[in-house]
């Protein structure tokens, strides 16, 4: 079973969305476990102190080393990535979340106030992983967001096995535009909006080629940087 374990100073926000839906099918179903580990029952006064005031002066509070790193070893195993979730980590991706769903599982550290103290990251050897270039005001929405990507990835979650493929990203190349009934659809603007003919023909080649070509399109116009990064390994394949 996948294993996640999550270290924060608000456990009751677990499973919260992962509960619902396919990641919470999967979880009562046992494909995966969650355990959300309260970091304050390793605090190691009575007052359960689990921060202080930074060295150096400055605004907030800094996640204690000694306290931290006893929660993480409380929970470690073995082959088991342990990552601290932090604005200023790796940009999480598709291709590391499939990574991680591969393996057994990840512990994943969520920070509070301005951050952790910076040896609790050495001593551990914490992998940093950002969920995108804006701060949360702490790690936990960005660790759901990291567990809901593998937990969607693991085997016999997702209905269709072929749509993972398939999808924005694991190609380099974003999705493209989805259409459902009914075929003629009139929007508050009074504007009628027929679905584009290509995907009534029936002809599954054609369907094939146009989203194909809308996918190239759409993520040359909006995602310039995969574009590029796209054309270089085609470069490097033909090579
Ligand atoms: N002082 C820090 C921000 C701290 S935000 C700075 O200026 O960079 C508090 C916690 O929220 C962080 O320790 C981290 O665990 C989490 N967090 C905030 N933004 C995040 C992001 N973009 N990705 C992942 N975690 C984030």
């Amino acid at each position: 079973m996948w294993r996640a374990v999550a270290l924060t100073l608000f456990p009751e926000m677990f499973p919260g969305p992962l509960g619902e839906s396919l990641a919470g099918k999967a979880l009562k179903g046992g494909v995966w476990s969650l355990e959300a580990v309260d970091i304050r029952r390793f605090a190691k006064d009575r007052h359960g102190t689990v921060d202080d005031a930074p060295f150096g002066g400055g605004a907030g509070m800094v996640m204690k080393p000694d306290v931290l790193s006893a929660a993480i070893e409380a929970v470690a195993q073995p082959g088991m990535p342990k990552v601290l979730l932090s604005p200023r980590g790796a940009p999480f991706s598709q291709a590391r979340g499939r990574e991680l769903a591969q393996g057994p599982g990840v512990v994943l550290v969520c920070g509070r106030f301005e951050g952790v103290d910076e040896r609790v990251i050495e001593a551990e050897a914490l992998e940093e992983i950002s969920v995108g270039d804006f701060v949360l005001s702490g790690g936990e929405i960005a660790a759901m967001a990291v567990m809901d990507c593998c937990v969607r990835l693991l085997p016999g979650v997702m209905g269709e096995p072929l749509s993972a493929n398939e999808e924005s990203f694991e190609d380099g190349l974003l999705e493209y535009p989805h259409y459902t009934r009914p075929a003629s659809w009139t929007g508050p603007d009074g504007t009628e909006r027929r679905v584009p003919e290509v995907l009534v023909s029936g002809h599954h080649g054609k369907v094939a080629e146009w989203r194909r070509t809308q996918r190239e399109e759409i993520t040359r116009q909006r995602r310039p940087d995969l574009w590029a990064r796209r054309k270089l390994a085609k470069v490097n394949d033909e090579k």
